[in-house]
C-alpha cells in the first residue's frame, strides 16, 4: 500500500517511521527542497495548491494522509477525486478558523472559554469590558505555536492589540485562569473502531508547548471519561479516521476545549515509547484499513521537546530510558529541532529523570 502525505514536516517523517513496518511505502508533498522527510521518503516538490502535484500525488497513493491542519481545504477535496483522504476535508475546514471550532465545540456541547468575534478596536474595547478581566485576541486562522496571539490584561491593551493583529478576521476569548492544560490522543477507524490515550498534561511556554506528562498525574477516572466522551462526540460527528487531539484547559473537575488537530499531535510524541502503540502507528493503520494497537501507557512518561538549539544527544543518552529524537532541521530560535522521551517505572523516577534532562538542555542554553 501507498500512503501519500501532504506535508514533509517531523510529523510525517515520524508517521512514514511507524509506516514502514506495515509494510507501507511513503511519497510526501512539500515545497521544502529540505523538508524532514527528505531522506526518509519519495519527495513531490509543489506547492499545496499546485493541482498537478496534488494529482501526481493522489495517483500515486491508495490513502492520502496530512501531518498539518493548514493544508487547504480546496486541495484536499482535490485529492479527494482521486483517492481516498483521511481525516476528511471538512475536520480541516473547522479546525482552521478558531471561531469555527469554538462554535462547533459549542454545538455538540462541549465547552469552551467564552468567545466573540471582534471586527473593530470599538467592538474589542466593548467586549474587553463585557470579559471583565484578561482576555486574548487572537487571529481566526493561521495561528499555531502562540502566533498571532496578544494577551490584554487592562483596558488600555485594547488599542496596542488591535493595532499589531487588525489586519485579520479576530477572536477574542476571555483568559482562563486554568488548573493546568491537558489533551486527548484518539482515533477512529475507517469501520468505525475507537481508541483512547490516556490524558496528557502539557506545560506551554510562550505558546509553545514544551514538557507533556502522560498519563497525566492525579487524573481521575471521570476526567477521563469525559474527555473521551468529548473526542467521541467530535470523531462520530465529522465521520472522522484517523488520529485526533483536543487541546483542553482543565479548570477544577471541568474542561474547556481550547483547539484540536486534525493529526497526530506533538502531545502524542511520548506514545512511540510510552504506549503500546504509538498515535503514529494507530494513524497509520487507520490510513491502511488494518485494526487498531492498544492505546495503553507502558509506564510513566515525559516529553521534553528540543527547540531552538539542541542540547548534547550523548548525555542525555547516558540517562537511562532516556530516547532522543531529532528532526534534521536546521537550528533557528523557536524551532522545534526535536525531543526527548523517557520511560519510568513510576512518577516519582520520571520527575527524577525529568529533572536530569531539564537541567541538561537549560544548561546548553543558559
Ligand atoms: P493556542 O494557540 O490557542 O493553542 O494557544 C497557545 C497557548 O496559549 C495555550 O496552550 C495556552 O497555554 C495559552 N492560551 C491560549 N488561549 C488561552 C486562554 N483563553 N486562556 C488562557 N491561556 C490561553
Amino acid at each position: 500500500m501507498q500512503i501519500g502525505i501532504i506535508g514533509g514536516g517531523q510529523l510525517g517523517r515520524m508517521l512514514a517511521l511507524a509506516a514502514y513496518p506495515l509494510g507501507a511505502r511513503v511519497t510526501f508533498l512539500d515545497p521544502a527542497p529540505a523538508a524532514p522527510m527528505k531522506h526518509l521518503a519519495k519527495h513531490i516538490c509543489g506547492a499545496y495548491d499546485d493541482e498537478r502535484a496534488l494529482e501526481q500525488l493522489a495517483r500515486g497513493s491508495d490513502v492520502v494522509t496530512y501531518e498539518f491542519e493548514n493544508v487547504p481545504v480546496a486541495s484536499a477535496q482535490f485529492i479527494s477525486q482521486f483517492t481516498k483522504i483521511f481525516p476528511p476535508p471538512d475536520a480541516l475546514r473547522v479546525s482552521q478558523d478558531r471561531l469555527v471550532e469554538k462554535e462547533f465545540f459549542r454545538g455538540l456541547g462541549i465547552p469552551t472559554a467564552r468567545f466573540i468575534p471582534v471586527e473593530s478596536q470599538t467592538a474589542l474595547e466593548r467586549e474587553i469590558r463585557e470579559i471583565g478581566g484578561a482576555a486574548i485576541l487572537k487571529t481566526r486562522r493561521l495561528g499555531y505555536d502562540g502566533k498571532g496571539q496578544f494577551l490584554i490584561r487592562a483596558q488600555d491593551d485594547a488599542k496596542r492589540a488591535w493595532h499589531e493583529l487588525n489586519r485579520e478576521a479576530l477572536i477574542l476569548e476571555e483568559f482562563v485562569n486554568f488548573t493546568r492544560e491537558v489533551s486527548i490522543l484518539a482515533a477512529r477507524s475507517q469501520d468505525g473502531a475507537q481508541v483512547f490515550y490516556p490524558l496528557v498534561e502539557n506545560v506551554h511556554r510562550d505558546g509553545i508547548l514544551r514538557l507533556s506528562r502522560a498519563p497525566a498525574p492525579n487524573t481521575t477516572r471521570a476526567l477521563q471519561e469525559l474527555a473521551q466522551a468529548y473526542a467521541q462526540r467530535v470523531l462520530d460527528t465529522l465521520n472522522y479516521v484517523g488520529v485526533l487531539a483536543i487541546e483542553f484547559f482543565q479548570v477544577g473537575d471541568e474542561l474547556l476545549a481550547n483547539e484540536m488537530a486534525p493529526r497526530v499531535h506533538n502531545s502524542g510524541h511520548w506514545t512511540i515509547e510510552g504506549a503500546a502503540t504509538s498515535q503514529f502507528e494507530n494513524h497509520a493503520r487507520a490510513m491502511l484499513n488494518l485494526p487498531f494497537g492498544s492505546a495503553h501507557a507502558r509506564g510513566c512518561s515525559a516529553m521534553v521537546n528540543l527547540i531552538g538549539e539542541l542540547p548534547d544527544g550523548n548525555a542525555l543518552l547516558q540517562i537511562a530510558d532516556a530516547h532522543v529524537h531529532l528532526y534534521d532541521k536546521a537550528p533557528r530560535a523557536g524551532r522545534k529541532l526535536g525531543h526527548v522521551t523517557i520511560v519510568a517505572s513510576d512518577e516519582k523516577t520520571r520527575e527524577m529523570k525529568l529533572a536530569q534532562v531539564l537541567e541538561m538542555i537549560h544548561r546548553k542554553s543558559a
